[in-house]
């Protein structure tokens, strides 16, 4: 079976964005694939989080994760820090890398000019910690967004040069899983193209029934349409989006009858968005209190996860110890 490995980033709630746009097809891939997800608190360390916000994210991110199906004993989960092996492969894909290409990385130069105060070396060599994640479990597939690409490439590269300076053909270069581009863009609900948290225009899965309502009743429409089959403004197209997502195809396709035939009442439209949102958020919600509240059953899921991802970095470590020239130990 094909390996895929998952970083998570452990950064603030989930929202509809997200479950719809990645961990729905997380699910799905841990039936299919031999996966593991692992929460990236180390990458994390970039921008400065107190301990504090660290233990909170870390517990947030993985029982909305187990609330939306993941299943620990299918695709372990585990935290990135707690595999202390990946930081020996990080120094030594560090050895290989040079300043040049690091410095050249797309992301890394955007955070030079969003946060000229904050360039670390942690930050540069981001591409050598996320090549460690993927490398030491020998990954076939890694899912990533677009943003991440550049990353991947790096990855592939970093194995293609280990291999060539040690003259082995012991890493395989990782191919990228583009699940995304398949997936549905998820719009925000002040109507602009996608929804995200910097955006504010959220629906969380943590959000309560109250708040999802009141959410979905004030997301953004116009006046209404002045002519017969009229085109949809962005606006509206997003909010049929939604619909589609939320309520099915079915009921999108009514609405649309409505709003061809000038007949259309966003309110309705909505008021049935919010119950069927509901509906789908309600039991995740549930799931997810229990979880947060259950520390000894997290604490049983993070320990069972790094002791698989552990027993596999042991011996990538072991091995490519080895292949530099270092004593067994
Ligand atoms: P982020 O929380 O922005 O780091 O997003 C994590 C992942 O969730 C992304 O790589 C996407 O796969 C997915 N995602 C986030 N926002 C959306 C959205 N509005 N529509 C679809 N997918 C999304």
């Amino acid at each position: 079976m094909e390996r895929v490995i998952s970083g998570i980033r452990p950064t603030g709630n989930l929202h509809l964005g997200n479950y719809f746009g990645a961990v729905k097809s997380f699910v799905k891939m841990q039936d299919e694939y031999d996966c593991m997800f692992f929460i990236a608190d180390w990458h994390s360390l970039t921008t400065h989080p107190t301990p504090e916000n660290i233990r909170n994210s870390v517990k947030t991110i993985l029982s909305e994760y187990l609330a939306c199906g993941i299943d620990p004993e299918k695709a372990p989960i585990y935290v990135q820090s707690d595999v202390k092996q990946v930081l020996e492969l990080y120094l030594y894909l560090n050895m290989n890398a040079y300043l040049g290409e690091l410095e050249r990385v797309t992301s890394f130069k955007e955070k030079v000019r969003k946060q000229p105060d904050n360039v670390n070396a942690g930050l540069l060599t981001y591409p050598c910690l996320m090549a460690a994640d993927i490398l030491m479990h020998k990954a076939d597939k890694v899912p990533v967004g677009k943003d991440q690409e550049q990353n991947m490439e790096m990855a592939r590269l970093f194995a293609r040069r280990f291999n060539r300076i040690y003259g082995v053909e012991y890493f395989k270069e990782p191919a990228s899983f583009h699940f995304a581009d398949k997936a549905v863009k998820v719009p925000g609900l002040d109507g602009t193209g996608k929804m995200g948290k910097s955006e504010g225009n959220c629906l969380y899965l943590c959000d309560d029934e109250k708040t999802v309502t009141k959410k979905i009743m004030r997301a953004v429409t116009d006046q209404g349409p002045t002519q017969l089959n009229q085109e949809k403004p962005e606006v509206i197209q997003n909010l049929f989006t939604l619909c589609e997502l939320l309520s099915g195809k079915e009921a999108a396709e009514y609405y649309n009858d409505l709003y061809n035939r000038m007949e259309i009442r966003y309110g309705d439209m909505k008021k049935q968005m919010a119950a069927d949102a509901n509906a789908l958020l309600a039991p995740i919600r549930e799931k997810i209190i229990a979880y947060a509240n259950d520390d000894a059953l997290l604490e049983r899921i993070m320990r069972q996860g790094a002791e698989k991802a552990a027993a596999r970095a042991e011996k990538t470590i072991e091995e490519v110890r080895e292949i530099i020239g270092f004593r067994k130990i």
